[in-house]
Parts: C-alpha cells; sequence; structure tokens
C-alpha cells in the first residue's frame, strides 16, 4: 500500500488535480443539498469488498457528492456565518493532512505547535493579551466555550478550597449568547442564567449587575463565569466588554468573550474600539474558519493563565506521564514557570482543552498568515465591513426594504415591507435553486426577518445589489 506505483502516481495526479482546480473555481457554483434517496441512487454503492479504485471514488464525489454540498465559500452565500479561505490555507491544509504530525504534544509535534503558537500569539496581540497568554486550536466555538467554561469551573472550585466540591457551578451569559453556552452548560450539568439585552441586544454592565444582584447570596457564589459575545452570530453585537470586565474584577469571576464569528473584526482598526476591555478577559476564542480566512476546523482558544487550563484539563496516564517530564506536573507541585516566560519546550496543546489526540489545525492559519501578512488581514476584514455597509446603504435607499438595527460589524438585519415568514422562504428557496445566492431568514424580536453576513472579501457590493433588486418581486405566496 505504501509502494508509490504507478497506480498511485495516477491517483496522486488526479486528486491534486482535483484539490487545485476546485480552488481556482471563481466563483464556484453554489450547488445544494439533496435528498438521500436520490444520492443513494446517484452514488451507488461506494464501499465494497474489493474497492472501486480511487479515481472511481473521485469521479463519484465529484459528480454526486460535491455538488449536493453547498459552496460555503461562494460569494453569494451569505446566510450563517460563511467561509473564505485563502489560496494558502488550503494549499497547507493539504500539506498538514500529508505531513502525520501528531499535534498533541511538544515531544511528537514540536515544530508545528511551535507555528500553531506563533498563529495564536497573532490572536493574543489583537486582543491585548500579555506574553504569558496562550492556548491551543480546537475544532470550532463549540468546543472552545466548553473547554474555556470547564478551566473557569476549576479555578472556582481550586478557589474554594473544597467548599465547592460538590457544588453546581453557574455561567452568567446574555440572552444573545451562542447556543454553545446553553450546550456547554448542558455538557458541564451547570445552570446558565441570561441576562437581559437592550434594544441593540447588547449585555451592558447594569443589566449585568441587575443579574447578579438578584440571585441570593448561594447562587451568587456558585457563578463560575460571564461569558460576553463580542460579535453576537445573529446580529453582529458586542456587549458592553468593558462593563462586563468591572464586574468580573469586583466579584473575582472568570470572564471569558465568545467572539467565534466577530473576534476577527479586532483587525479592523475602524472598529477596534469597540472592543476596549476584551484585554481584560481570562478566556477568548475566534474561529479563524469564520471570518480569518482559514479552512474548516479551526477555532482559536486562548487563556490569560494557560497554567489554569493545564490545570482543568491535562490528561494523565502511564503511557502519557513521559509527556510532562521535567515540566510542571512530573515535580508535583504547581509551579508556574510558563507565566512569566512565556511558552516552556513543554507546551503540549492536548493540554489545554477537552481533547488529546489532535490534528495540526492550525498550520493553515499560520501560513496564511506568514503568506499574506497581518497587513493584508486587517485590510480583507476591512473590505468586508465596508462591503457590508455599503449593502446596508443599499437597503435605506430601497423603498420595499427597511434596516432592522443599525449594523455594527459583518452582519446586516434588514426586512422586505409587506412579506411575512412564507414570501422570505419562497424567495430564499428560489435563489438557491436558480443558483444566485444562498440567504435565509433569521428571527428578531420574535419578527421573521432577513439577514446577510459577510466574511468573504471576494463578495463585493454588486453581490449584495443582486440579492436587494431581487428582493422588489413579490414571490405571490400569501402568508
Ligand atoms: C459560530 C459561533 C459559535 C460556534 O462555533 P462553531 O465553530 O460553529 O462550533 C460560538 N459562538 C459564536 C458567537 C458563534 O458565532
Amino acid at each position: 500500500m505504501h509502494q508509490h506505483d504507478s497506480a498511485t502516481e495516477i491517483l496522486t495526479q488526479a486528486v491534486l488535480r482535483y484539490a487545485v482546480d476546485r480552488m481556482r473555481l471563481d466563483p464556484p457554483p453554489l450547488d445544494r443539498s439533496l435528498p438521500q434517496a436520490d444520492l443513494v441512487a446517484m452514488a451507488g454503492r461506494t464501499i465494497t469488498p474489493g474497492g472501486i479504485g480511487g479515481l472511481e471514488a473521485l469521479r463519484r464525489f465529484g459528480e454526486v457528492m460535491a455538488p449536493a454540498c453547498i459552496s460555503v465559500d461562494h460569494p453569494r452565500f451569505l446566510s450563517f456565518v460563511p467561509a473564505a479561505p485563502t489560496e494558502a490555507s488550503i494549499l497547507f491544509d493539504l500539506v498538514v493532512g500529508a505531513s502525520s504530525i501528531y499535534a498533541g504534544s511538544w515531544l511528537e509535534g514540536a515544530g508545528a505547535v511551535f507555528a500553531e503558537n506563533e498563529a495564536l500569539r497573532y490572536v493574543c496581540d489583537l486582543a491585548g493579551l500579555p506574553p504569558s497568554a496562550g492556548g491551543v486550536f480546537v475544532s470550532g466555538g463549540t468546543a472552545g466555550n466548553l473547554s474555556a467554561l470547564i478551566a473557569a469551573r476549576w479555578r472556582w472550585r481550586r478557589r474554594a478550597g473544597g467548599r465547592h466540591d460538590r457544588t453546581r457551578a453557574l455561567v452568567i451569559g446574555s440572552a444573545n449568547a451562542h447556543s454553545s453556552i446553553v450546550a456547554a452548560g448542558r455538557a458541564m450539568d451547570a445552570d446558565v442564567i441570561d441576562v437581559a439585552v437592550d434594544g441593540r441586544g447588547r449585555m451592558t454592565r447594569a443589566a449585568l449587575e441587575a443579574t447578579i444582584a438578584a440571585l441570593d447570596p448561594v447562587d451568587r457564589d456558585r457563578v463560575v463565569a460571564v461569558v460576553a459575545t463580542s460579535g453576537t452570530t445573529n446580529a453582529g453585537i458586542i456587549d458592553d466588554l468593558a462593563g462586563v470586565a468591572d464586574v468580573c474584577a469586583e466579584l473575582g469571576v472568570w470572564m471569558h468573550v465568545d467572539g467565534a464569528y466577530g473576534g476577527a473584526g479586532l483587525a479592523a482598526p475602524s472598529v477596534r474600539d469597540h472592543y476596549d476591555g476584551i484585554e481584560r478577559c481570562d478566556s477568548f476564542i475566534v474561529d479563524p474558519h469564520k471570518w480569518l480566512f482559514a479552512p474548516f476546523d479551526s477555532c482559536a482558544l486562548v487563556y490569560r493563565d494557560p497554567q489554569e487550563a493545564r490545570r482543568a484539563h491535562t490528561q494523565h496516564a502511564e503511557y502519557l506521564d513521559v509527556l510532562h517530564e521535567g515540566g510542571a506536573d512530573a515535580s508535583g507541585a504547581d509551579t508556574d514557570s510558563a507565566e512569566d516566560t512565556g511558552h516552556d519546550e513543554l507546551w503540549n496543546p492536548s493540554d489545554f482543552a477537552h481533547h488529546l489526540s489532535r490534528r495540526a489545525r492550525g498550520l493553515p492559519f499560520w501560513f496564511s498568515l506568514a503568506t499574506y501578512g497581518t497587513d493584508a488581514y486587517r485590510d480583507a476584514v476591512e473590505t468586508t465591513l465596508q462591503v457590508a455597509h455599503q449593502g446596508a446603504d443599499l437597503v435605506r435607499a430601497a423603498p420595499h426594504l427597511e434596516l432592522v438595527i443599525e449594523p455594527e460589524l459583518s452582519v446586516v438585519l434588514f426586512r422586505r415591507l409587506g412579506w411575512g415568514p412564507a414570501q422570505y422562504k419562497a424567495w430564499s428557496d428560489r435563489m438557491l435553486r436558480d443558483g444566485l445566492a444562498f440567504v435565509t431568514p433569521t428571527g428578531w424580536r420574535g419578527e421573521t426577518v432577513l439577514r446577510y453576513c459577510v466574511v468573504n472579501p471576494r463578495t463585493t457590493v454588486d453581490d449584495i445589489r443582486v440579492i436587494i433588486d431581487s428582493l422588489a418581486d413579490d414571490p405571490g405566496v400569501r402568508p
């Protein structure tokens, strides 16, 4: 199997050609999902005792499976949070796959971990975190939020000196926090309570204080973390981070900032001041696979004090102990040697999240940053902000449309006057069916509205115009 015979050579060329051809499609076809029954009929049996051969499997993927996946990088894929990986990051994803790197430990993957840490340093610098800060790339924001909150709970228990060993934890978020915070609460068997948001969907200092004041003393003692969102997924609204930081400091509670989508805006000088206070957080996440131009799946999870995360997450087993030899854990003491000096030679990415084996999924992001430079990132994020806001100007100018709220980042919420849920759905389905755009309705305070999210520097104002113009004609559906 490992012999590089002529069949392997042919397959190598075919797969590489496929990857390069896909990468060069500008734009790629939008495509759409198909029902299971259609896929069964079209793809046939693919896994057989004798194998169908790589070329045939590649053919079926290219002809049947790939067109049944929506191209998230299409410039008019504006639903949810799209993706727009750079050429450099895609190419390097191929290299990571080919390199068989175990990136869970320094012993096995020092070079890769070093490079990932360079990329994490860029993220820490964006947020204004100190040199001792650091963390790990995990699969996504959901995994990042869970791991950060586990670390927060661990610090709370440790500081309680045994008093809270059996106490159920309480996490405070906002009504507009991402669903993964509630999911983390379920996984941790912790309670999650919501702070009421203001008219723009923002968590303010006053509302957070009111929520905490309303807790009885027993519950107040159970608060392990406050989660602020730096760019809500639905509307791109940034919470009052400085206010949250003040409250967390007063209470001695962990401050986590979920910037899975919006954290990328830190790179844009035009909105950087909206994030004031983020530099005081205990942990922060941002997904490079969202608005930082990296392929799936990649979330940068960073901690102000990585040692806290290490205490919470390090797995101990006889066969793993060699990974910690000579380090803080082997000495048996809680030495914080890494804290003052930056990262030591025992930087084991496994120790900073709920995982063990891991792909070096931060490398495509690192390679792209190294290739293009951080100025290009700044400019690309600014470009998407500009296009989103120019699109909002078109909405303002269109007699049939109305902005729902003033956009803060690259998400725009708007309504089509006279339409209800049925018209929105019919229009959205038709746009996808015609291969024109993928824009889905969302909810805003009980109303069905439209939403677009720009993270792709190839999305232009003309792309937004196509969407806006198509909304002029009523699809003829009655609610
Ligand atoms: C997308 C998102 C998440 C979840 O991230 P995944 O990578 O999809 O797991 C969490 N929080 C916010 C604010 C998000 O936008």
